[in-house]
C-alpha cells in the first residue's frame, strides 16, 4: 500500500530558515539567522508568580479544562483595551501564536487561484501559511517606507487581501511612515482590497512609537494580528486577531477545526501577568536591550563593512536589519563561506513572492550578545572581502 498525498502538499514548504537554523546551531557559530527573541527578556519571575496564583485560585481547575474557541474573556478584554482604537472584545480572537492567525485567514479568504498581494519582500511564514490554499501571490513593489500605493492600486484588481507589516518588518526591519500609511490605506480602500495587518513587533520601538496601525484607519476592512511572542515569550504560543464581526465568526469556525481553542492555562497565566500594567514596566526593558544590540550591530557594520559596496538600513525598532551585497555577489553563495568563518545569516531569497533580489540578507541583532555581534560582523566582512576578491 502507498500513501497518496493531497495535491496541496506540493505547496507545503519547509521553512528555509528553520532548515538553515539546524545547520547554524553547531557550537561556535555566531548566528544572526534566527528570529529568536532574547531569553534575557523573558519575565520568568512574573510567570512563576502568575502560575502560582492561577493554580491556587478557587477556580484553579478550570484553567486546566477545555475552554471557548474565542479565548479567555479577561484576555480578550485586555487585548481590546491595549489597542489604540476602539475595539469591542467580541471582535478579538485569541490564537495559537499570530502564525495561526495567518493560517486561519488563509483558510477563510483564499480559494485556489485567488489573487493576494504581499509586500516585497515579506514574512516567509506568511507565504508558508498562504501557499497551501493555492493563491496567486503577487508582490507589491516596496521601498524603505513599505509598499508603494500606486503599485498596490495597479495590482489590486480582484485581490482578496493585501498582507501588510507596517512596523519593523520581518525581514527588512523597515517601518511605514505616516504619509505612506495614509496613502496605502487610501489606495486599498479605493481599490476595494481588504488589509491583513500583522504587527508582532510594533511595541519594540527604540526612540519613538511608530504611527498608528492601518487598522485604526479602517477597522471594517482590516484584520489585525498581534502576538505575545515578542513582548512576553514565544513559547506561550499566544497571539490574537481583531476582525470585523462576519469575518471573526468565520475565523472562529476555522479555529474550532484547527485546535478547538488556544491553551487555557497559558491564557490564564498571561491574563494574570498583564494585570496592573505589567507590560508598561516590562516592554521598556526589552526596548533598551534591543536598542543596545542594534547599535552594536550598526557600529560593527560601520567599522567593518564600509568601503566594500555593502549597504544596510538603520531600523527604528524590532529585531532585524537588512543588508544588500555589492553587485556580483549572492547572499546564498556567501552563506557557506560565512558559516566556515563562524557566522550565519538568512539569505533574502525565500522572503520574495516573485523575482528575488539575491544580493539581500537578513541579520537578527537580538539573539547574539554585543561581543558576539562584533566578532560575527567582523567574520561576515571577512567572508564578503574574500568573495569580492574571487
Ligand atoms: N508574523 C511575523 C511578521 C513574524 O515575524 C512572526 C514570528 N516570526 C509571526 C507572525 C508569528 O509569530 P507568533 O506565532 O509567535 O505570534
Amino acid at each position: 500500500m502507498t500513501w497518496t498525498l493531497a495535491a496541496r502538499t506540493r505547496k507545503m514548504t519547509s521553512s528555509a530558515i528553520r532548515d538553515l537554523l539546524k545547520l547554524t546551531e553547531r557550537p561556535g557559530i555566531i548566528s544572526f539567522a534566527g528570529g529568536l527573541p532574547s531569553p534575557a527578556a523573558f519575565p520568568v519571575e512574573a510567570f512563576a508568580a502568575a502560575c502560582d496564583k492561577v493554580l491556587t485560585a478557587a477556580d484553579a481547575r478550570s484553567s486546566l479544562q477545555y475552554a471557548t474557541t474565542e479565548g479567555l474573556p479577561a484576555l480578550r478584554e485586555a487585548v481590546a483595551a491595549s489597542l489604540p482604537w476602539k475595539v469591542d472584545p467580541a471582535n478579538v480572537l485569541i490564537t495559537t501564536g499570530s502564525q495561526q492567525g495567518l493560517d486561519l485567514a488563509a483558510k477563510v479568504l483564499i480559494d485556489p487561484g485567488s489573487r493576494i498581494l504581499v509586500e516585497t519582500p515579506t514574512y516567509l511564514g506568511a507565504l508558508q501559511a498562504f501557499q497551501p490554499m493555492e493563491p496567486t501571490v503577487v508582490g507589491v513593489a516596496s521601498d524603505e517606507s513599505g509598499a508603494l500605493p500606486d503599485d498596490l492600486k495597479a495590482k489590486a484588481e480582484g485581490a482578496r487581501f493585501f498582507y501588510a507589516l507596517p512596523n519593523f518588518q520581518n525581514p527588512t526591519g523597515r517601518t511605514m511612515d505616516e504619509a505612506r500609511r495614509v496613502a496605502v490605506s487610501e489606495a486599498a480602500r479605493q481599490s476595494g482590497v481588504p488589509i491583513l495587518e500583522d504587527n508582532p513587533y510594533g511595541e519594540l520601538w527604540f526612540d519613538a512609537p511608530p504611527p498608528a496601525p492601518l487598522t485604526s484607519r479602517d477597522p471594517e476592512n482590516t484584520i489585525y494580528m498581534g502576538s505575545f511572542s515578542k513582548v512576553l515569550a514565544p513559547g506561550l504560543r499566544l497571539g490574537f486577531l481583531v476582525a470585523p464581526t462576519e469575518i471573526h465568526h468565520r475565523l472562529v469556525m476555522a479555529k474550532q477545526a484547527a485546535d478547538l481553542h488556544s491553551p487555557s492555562f497559558n491564557q490564564r497565566v498571561v491574563a494574570e501577568v498583564l494585570k496592573d500594567g505589567f507590560l508598561d514596566r516590562h516592554v521598556p526593558t526589552i526596548r533598551a536591550l534591543y536598542k543596545g544590540q542594534r547599535d552594536a550591530m550598526l557600529a560593527a557594520l560601520d567599522r567593518d563593512m564600509s568601503g566594500l559596496g555593502v549597504s544596510w538600513n538603520r531600523p527604528a525598532g524590532g529585531m532585524f536589519l537588512w543588508v544588500r551585497l555589492p553587485a556580483g555577489l549572492s547572499a546564498a553563495a556567501l552563506l557557506p563561506r560565512a558559516v566556515e568563518k563562524g557566522v550565519a545569516f538568512v539569505p533574502g531569497e525565500p522572503f520574495y513572492a516573485g523575482q528575488p533580489d539575491d544580493r539581500t540578507l537578513r541579520l537578527s541583532f537580538v539573539t547574539a550578545s554585543r561581543e558576539q555581534i562584533a566578532t560575527g560582523v567582523a567574520a561576515l566582512a571577512a567572508a564578503v572581502r574574500e568573495a569580492i576578491a574571487e
